[in-house]
């Protein structure tokens, strides 16, 4: 996007005193070696300045992979286990929460370098969501010419680049299915199958952090969210958790989120969810807390990068 280059017209005068306040009244005396005046000196506008580089995406190669077109500058091997996620992530998200698969395509633009993601991310002059908190990976859904919505995933090759694809890849996956997905389940069911299936939906960093409490789980507060900003480390921790109580815990509790998002699928605001847990449950806070401390999880369990 053009910006407008500020110009400030300088203009030096350059003069020099030669000191004859300081000559000695009615001396007329003068020094061969006197410094001469210097010329006047204006300067022309100056030159303006380079033109900044506009940070671009990638997009030298593009490789499609089941749900996903990848777009990168760098090669990629085929045999990259990052690139099995597109097609073995979607079936288990949509048979887990018994929802139809969804044909959207998906574009992953995948920055070589974190520094080149967050300039073309969050640069406060270029960055195209530089409104947007700085997070390490993002998904947008973001209105396409002639109708639909284009599904796209920005992120970079860190340590936790596997783990981000799977979390933002949900988020897609939801996103093409249902009218609305609310912020909060968003979150929790992102948490819930970012790490790979053997995990069984445990986040062991999210579960050991919520053991250690003190729990201050509140469901209500969560559904009111709808900016990405209210969600920080607490939040994402009490979303992943609801998402696991409901998923694996009493099937009477699987059945309220299956059938909540059952209701997503057709009407964009079918109401809270905590009301109908409080019908299947008299205690949800009680029962989610009941929950985690059961939760059986080796210790020894590796988690992937
Ligand atoms: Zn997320």
């Amino acid at each position: 996007m053009p910006f407008p280059l500020q110009r400030t017209r300088a203009v030096v005068v350059l003069t020099l005193a030669v000191g004859l306040l300081s000559l000695p009244v009615g001396c007329e005396t003068i020094h061969p070696d006197r410094p001469t005046a210097e010329p006047v000196a204006r300067s022309a506008d100056p030159a303006p300045p380079p033109s900044p580089v506009v940070p671009t995406l990638p997009g030298k190669y593009a490789t499609r992979r089941g749900c996903c077109v990848f777009y990168h500058d760098f090669e990629f091997s085929p045999d990259d286990p990052l690139l099995a996620e597109p097609e073995n992530l979607p079936d288990q998200v949509y048979s887990e929460l018994r929802l139809p698969q969804g044909n959207a395509v998906v574009q992953v633009f995948l920055f070589d370098t974190q520094s080149r993601y967050e300039r073309y991310m969050f640069d406060e002059r270029f960055g195209r969501y530089k409104n947007q908190p700085a997070r390490r990976a993002y998904f947008f859904a973001e209105p396409r010419i002639g109708g639909g919505e284009e599904l796209k995933i920005y992120t970079w090759m860190g340590d936790h680049l596997r783990t981000d694809l799977r979390h933002e890849l949900t988020h897609a996956l939801l996103n093409g299915v249902l009218k609305h997905v609310p912020l909060w389940l968003d979150e929790g069911l992102a948490g819930y199958f970012e790490l790979p299936p053997a995990n069984d939906g445990v986040n062991p960093q999210h579960l050991d952090t919520l053991r250690r409490g003190p729990l201050l789980q509140d469901l209500a507060r969560l559904e009111k969210f709808d900016q990405v900003k209210q969600m920080e480390k607490p939040e994402y921790r009490e979303a992943w958790a609801w998402v696991h109580f409901m998923l694996k815990g009493d099937p009477a509790m699987r059945k309220v989120l299956l059938d909540h998002l059952q209701a997503l699928r057709v009407n964009p605001n079918p109401g809270p969810l905590l009301p109908k847990l409080r019908e299947a449950t008299s205690n949800p806070d009680r029962a989610l807390a009941d929950h985690l401390a059961g939760i059986e999880y080796p210790q020894s369990r590796s988690q992937p990068k």
